[in-house]
């Protein structure tokens, strides 16, 4: 690394022995209020990230397993570099948050939480092509509870079929991973120059395959956890060199750390995080944007999604109000919500990908009811009329545990369990018994000590 800008071997060397941990979350906006933002516990006193609006560092690592609202995904443990993408989105796409993105290389969903987060009104699809990591990711988005995400689980090369479809595209690509030394010493023994070498290979082909689906004027973000010049630098000029994109410059403050390098062959621009300058780990950010593009008057193909019947309609409106500017759908016996203004994106994607979750599943009915599903707990759809009870910190643990919860109800069927007013999961009342629906494979297996 000597000849890499920024690299300051004395100082980089120091940081890695000095076995110091910062730890940072990013928090829910659309779970927690304003006036509770960064107050994670009384006693883990916080201060913000300064380049993501939702970042926080925390002064200790606190048992994020025993804090009932982290399984409510009320907050996303993230390294505080990797939120800068948020600074990136501000200065490439500013207030328009109406976008289509994608996140190309998404578990366990740090930057798709923080994309749904943002683009609030937009649709992202996150993509993850190794299906074992696909089941982090589904849990971590349906925690997250936004209803305008679609997750997928395809090789990149399969979004060739969806030609200038997006917006905005992540990469935050695999990579050798030496910018997680500090926090992951496994890291470590598994980096070689072999491997970086194969990684560089393997991040342009996967570049090369999405590059068309960009829209004109839309916005390529790249990034990797890695130090070496050919997973990034080398990577920009390669871009460059290959694609109609132009590199943008990014506004940096001095007091944040980071280093501006601007590539050997193509001066494009890029953004280097050593853990001896900034308040977090090794990373490498990038951003371009689409100059041309060939226009196709492509028609995508598409797949007609199944309509609920009116009685199964009839039995979720007297479950909840559904909004009109959503719309409902049925994938095998269960009713999904997603938000109207992308029906022909999803349909599109149904077409042409293979989804795993897409918006909210509502439940599945059962004669005149509804056997709502966790996704709907962990959403923010309006679900004020519903039966809820505000558990303590005990009972909810106890509830996350899947075990029985000791609490008076007074009136039978499906309830709402809340810790600070926050949904939990489901419990169904019976006149004799409370049964506990939170998901078995999500439940604390852990007992507190
Ligand atoms: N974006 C994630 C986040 O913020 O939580 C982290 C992504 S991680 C750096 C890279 C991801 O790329 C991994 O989930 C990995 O499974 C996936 N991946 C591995 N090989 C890939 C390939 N050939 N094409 C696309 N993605 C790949």
């Amino acid at each position: 690394m000597q000849n890499v800008a920024g690299f300051n071997q004395q100082a980089f060397e120091a940081v890695h022995q000095s076995e110091e941990q910062i730890t940072s979350i990013r928090i829910n906006p659309s779970k927690i209020s304003d006036s509770k933002q960064g107050m994670m516990s009384d006693e883990v006193k916080t201060s913000k990230v300064p380049w993501c609006e939702f970042g926080y560092y925390l002064n200790e690592r606190p048992s994020f397993t025993f804090d009932p609202i982290f399984h409510a995904g009320s907050y996303y443990v993230q390294e505080a570099s990797s939120m800068f993408l948020w600074q990136v989105l501000q200065q490439t796409t500013g207030n328009e948050t109406q976008k289509t993105v994608l996140d190309l290389c998404a578990a366990p969903g740090g930057k798709s939480t923080l994309l749904a987060s943002y683009f609030t009104d937009g649709l992202v699809v996150s993509n993850e092509v190794i299906k074992q990591r696909c089941s982090v990711l589904v849990e971590n988005i349906t925690k997250w509870g936004s209803d305008n995400v679609i997750v997928t689980n395809n090789d990149p090369k399969d979004f060739k079929r969806l030609p200038n479809f997006f917006d905005v595209i992540v990469v935050d690509a695999p990579c050798s991973g030496s910018g997680l030394f500090r926090k992951d010493k496994n890291a470590i023994d598994e980096w070689s120059e072999e491997n970086v070498n194969l990684c560089s290979q393997r991040q342009q082909r996967i570049i090369a395959d999405i590059a068309d689906c960009l829209n004109e004027n839309g916005i390529l973000i790249y990034s990797t956890c890695s130090y070496s010049n050919a997973e990034n630098e080398d990577v920009l000029d390669w871009i460059k060199n290959s694609f109609n994109l132009e590199s943008v410059q990014l506004k940096v403050e001095e007091e944040w750390g980071i280093v501006e390098t601007v590539s050997d062959a193509e001066s494009c621009y890029g953004y280097r995080f050593y853990p001896d300058k900034v308040k977090g780990e090794g990373f490498f950010i990038a951003a371009f944007k689409k100059t041309s593009t060939q226009k196709t008057n492509q028609k995508f193909k598409e797949t007609i999604l199944a309509k609920p019947l009116k009685k199964e309609i009839e039995v979720v409106e007297s479950f909840m109000p559904i909004r009109e500017n959503y719309f409902l759908f049925k994938q095998n016996e269960f009713v999904r919500i997603f938000p109207q203004e992308y029906q022909q994106q999803l349909q599109i994607i149904a077409s042409n990908l293979y989804i795993k979750k897409a918006g909210v599943e509502l439940g599945a009915v059962k004669g005149k009811d509804l056997i709502p599903s966790h996704e709907l707990a962990m959403s923010s759809l309006d679900m004020k009329h519903i039966n809820n009870f505000t558990l303590n910190k005990e009972q909810a643990l106890q509830y996350l545990s899947k075990k029985e919860v000791n609490i008076d109800v007074h009136s039978t069927g499906w309830a709402l369990m809340k810790f600070d007013n926050i949904s939990l999961g489901w419990i169904k009342a019976l006149p004799n018994r409370i049964n506990n629906y939170y998901p078995v494979e999500w439940r604390i297996l852990k007992d507190k000590k």
